[in-house]
């Protein structure tokens, strides 16, 4: 059963959405266990001071390495104690590896994620070189703190996870998971505002809906992603 730690300076509001909804019940179920830790806890400072200015300049703050260090190495302990081989230690970070679904496969192969979170101008760099398995960025942007992206990773990897969704496998026709996007999807009533649901679908015609939904996913992905639908066609031709 998968566990999945978050070092933050936000626990509280990390824990609050994993303990929502889908995640939420799953870990009452027993399926997966998450557990979102405070950096802050571990500072050495009467303070509780967790950054400083950045050496050589610049604007904003940079986290200490200590506490975070201190920190990971206290969730470490905690693995070990429970009998769990070592976490897979992942930072989130601006310029970490771009994150996909095939990522998020791979992630959902470990035993454990510690995910680490950092805010305001960034971490001390050589806390990531000291502990860090790997950096992960979720897209081309800057947010102001690891947060979102620690629970953008543990969402998409909690839920490959056994038993967390309804369906088993259910995850396997989802957009990305084969390459391509998924196909459009409908539900009653079967006219809205004038717009029919494509007659295919009520045909309980498994066979042609599959086909429908097949081409579908295969036009969508060619029009909204011509990238990926690129890589999909090359990979086939590989196969073939
Ligand atoms: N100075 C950093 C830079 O230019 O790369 C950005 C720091 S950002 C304001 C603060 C924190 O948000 C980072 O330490 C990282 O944990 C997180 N963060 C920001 N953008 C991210 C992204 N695209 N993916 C993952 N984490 C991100």
């Amino acid at each position: 059963m998968m566990r999945i730690d978050v070092a933050t300076l936000f626990p509280e509001m990390c824990q609050r959405v994993l303990d929502e909804s889908i995640l939420g019940r799953a870990a009452r179920k027993g399926l997966i266990e998450t557990h979102c830790h405070q950096i802050r806890d571990y500072t050495l400072n009467r303070q509780r001071q967790v950054d400083d200015y950045p050496y050589g300049g610049g604007c904003g703050m940079v986290m200490y390495a200590q506490p975070i260090y201190d920190c990971c190495v206290d969730v470490l302990r905690q693995a070990q104690e429970q009998g769990r081989p070592r976490p897979r230690i992942v930072f989130l970070t601006a310029a970490g590896k771009p994150y996909t679904e095939q990522e998020a496969k791979r992630l959902a192969q470990y035993d454990g994620l510690l995910l680490v979170c950092g805010h305001y101008e960034g971490m001390d760099e050589r806390v990531i070189e000291e502990i860090a398995d790997e950096e992960i960025s979720i897209g081309d942007y800057v947010l102001t703190g690891g947060e979102l992206a620690a629970l953008v990773v543990a969402d998409s990897v909690l839920r490959l996870q056994p038993g967390v969704l309804a369906e088993p496998q259910g995850y396997q026709e989802e957009s990305h998971w084969n390459g391509l996007l998924e196909y459009p999807q409908y539900t009653r009533p079967e006219e809205w505002r004038g717009r029919r649901v494509p007659e295919v679908l009520l045909s309980g015609h498994h066979g042609r809906i599959d086909q429908w939904r097949a081409e579908q996913s295969l036009e969508r992905t060619r029009q909204r992603r011509p990238d990926l639908y690129e890589a999909h066609k090359q990979e086939g031709k590989e196969k073939s």
